[in-house]
């Protein structure tokens, strides 16, 4: 059998250690899968070492995210001098952007991630045509639980009273999930957590919660809790537990999937925001 070796950075392809099976969604076992930002890793602010520049070196295909999420890695590639092919795994997709930056969390919707999906598929197609027909009917499978996925979402959302669909997160990697989904995402840092909240920042925030009464605010697995937690005594907003927006858990934490990550995250805002 033949295998490909692959370097993913994103959260369809997750975090080394996980089940293989659940890992390997698209190329099963056809595929060898290095993960270069680890369990509740950050990809914003990675700092890459020199094991991970041999690891590109060996690598036949690299699967980005894209939309500026990895900053660091087209200086990571061209120290490896490595012959990969990049596959941007948001190609096609429309960016929503902040001023000048685009928001690179397209995941947080699942139908983008559907175009993940379809784009992993085309280029393990491409770099090994020999197990098309293996590739082709794993993302099939696996697109059908990402539309049964959807549908939760839709389900949950429907369930929380209009008014109460709006939360405080700690950067804004929800926009997605907020244009697909009608909940209202308000964050103190930006599309990236290399930047940090001003004390002024902070207080629109505090100002804002008041006003619109924002019933709950989330901590993230990637972001300092502090923030959040001031936010949240300052203003009697209540912390509705962590979401997960940019990085999967280790197998036995809350989101060691993209879909456990999906539905940990609407059970976590049902669980604050429904009544
Ligand atoms: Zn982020």
């Amino acid at each position: 059998m033949r295998r490909l070796w692959l370097i993913g950075l994103i959260v369809l392809t997750a975090s080394l250690p996980v089940r293989a099976q659940e890992r390997l969604n698209v190329g099963g076992d056809r595929v060898n899968v290095t993960t270069l930002v680890g369990p509740d890793g950050d990809a914003h602010v990675y700092a890459p070492t020199p094991a991970d520049a041999r690891k590109i070196a060996d690598a036949k295909l690299v699967i980005v995210n894209g939309f500026g999420l990895e900053g660091w890695l087209p200086r990571l590639v061209q120290s490896a001098g490595g012959k990969a092919s990049i596959v941007t795994a948001t190609a096609g997709i429309a960016p929503l952007t902040l001023g000048s930056d685009a928001d690179p969390h397209a995941w947080q919707s699942v139908a983008n991630a559907k175009t993940y999906v379809g784009n992993i598929r085309d280029a393990l197609v491409a770099a090994d045509p020999f197990s098309a027909q293996a590739f082709r009917a794993n993302a099939e499978a696996y697109l059908a639980k990402l539309d049964t996925l959807d549908g939760e979402v839709r389900a949950a959302v429907v369930q929380i009273p209009q008014t109460r669909r709006k939360v405080i997160s700690t950067h804004r990697a929800f926009g997605y999930f907020a244009a697909a989904y009608g909940v209202e995402f308000v964050a103190p840092i930006g599309v990236s957590t290399e930047s940090e909240a001003s004390a002024r920042d902070i207080a629109g925030i505090i100002t804002q919660v008041r006003a619109a009464k924002i019933p709950a605010v989330f901590l993230e697995n990637v972001s300092d809790p502090r923030l959040i937690r001031r936010i949240s005594a300052e203003t009697g907003a209540r912390v509705g537990g962590t979401l997960y927006s940019d990085s999967l858990t280790a197998e036995k934490g809350d989101a060691p999937t993209y879909i456990d990550m999906v539905r940990h995250n609407i059970k976590a805002l049902t669980s604050a925001l429904v009544n």
